[in-house]
């Protein structure tokens, strides 16, 4: 059995994480977000000491490693009862997050919808990733230089991903309206899945 899938895309910023916890909370739908289990890692594990090496940089993690971290948790979830697969949407941000990583999820994932986060004006994400940096202590956003290449590394790793996917399940949401005008675009989606 494939996994019935909705993919939140969108450039650091773009606020997959602020919509993926919202849905995450709606019955029928589980959030994974791939940064978040990344970061709660401890740097004592070998992954965590990987995930510091390159997320500092703003460089993406390995892929092997990305998809096992993936798989690994899924399952755990699914035995601590938290996920049912043959019931709930998977809601991910963050992962696939370049073409390689389609291509391993592919046999697992029945992606229905891909809901690409947009945002015409690059200055307001690195507002937005600065502001953050204040509020949550995240390494990777401390650094103008580090935003910027991970605003580099988007361009060039991941939104080719977006052509991985049939392009009518793609849709385009303006993510620089306030969160709860992104919300209704992106209900109005999944209320028609
Ligand atoms: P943002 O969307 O703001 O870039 P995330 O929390 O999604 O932040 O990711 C933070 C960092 O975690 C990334 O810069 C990258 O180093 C690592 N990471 C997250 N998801 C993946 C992934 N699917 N593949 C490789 N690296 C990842």
């Amino acid at each position: 059995m494939k996994l019935r899938t909705v993919l939140l895309f969108g450039a650091p910023g773009s606020g997959k994480g602020t919509q993926g916890r919202i849905l995450g909370a709606i019955p029928g739908f589980f959030h994974f977000s791939c940064g978040e289990v990344f970061r709660s890692l401890s740097p004592d594990t070998e992954l965590g000491r990987i995930f510091l090496q390159y997320s500092s940089q703003g460089r993406l993690v390995p892929d092997e490693p990305t998809v096992e971290l993936w798989r690994r948790y899924l399952a755990d979830s699914e035995r601590a009862g938290r996920y049912h697969p043959e019931s709930d949407f998977l809601v991910l941000d963050g992962i696939p997050r370049n073409v390689r990583q389609a291509e391993l999820l592919a046999d697992t994932l029945d992606v229905r919808a891909v809901l690409h986060l947009t945002c015409a004006d690059p200055e307001q994400l690195v507002q937005r990733l600065q502001r953050r940096a204040l509020r949550e202590n995240r390494l990777d956003d401390a650094h103008l230089e580090v935003i910027r290449d991970r605003l580099r590394t988007y361009e060039r790793e991941t939104r080719p991903v977006l052509d991985f996917y049939p392009p009518d399940i793609r849709h385009e949401i303006n993510a620089a309206q306030p969160p709860i005008a992104v919300l209704v675009d992106i209900l109005q989606i999944l209320r028609r899945l």
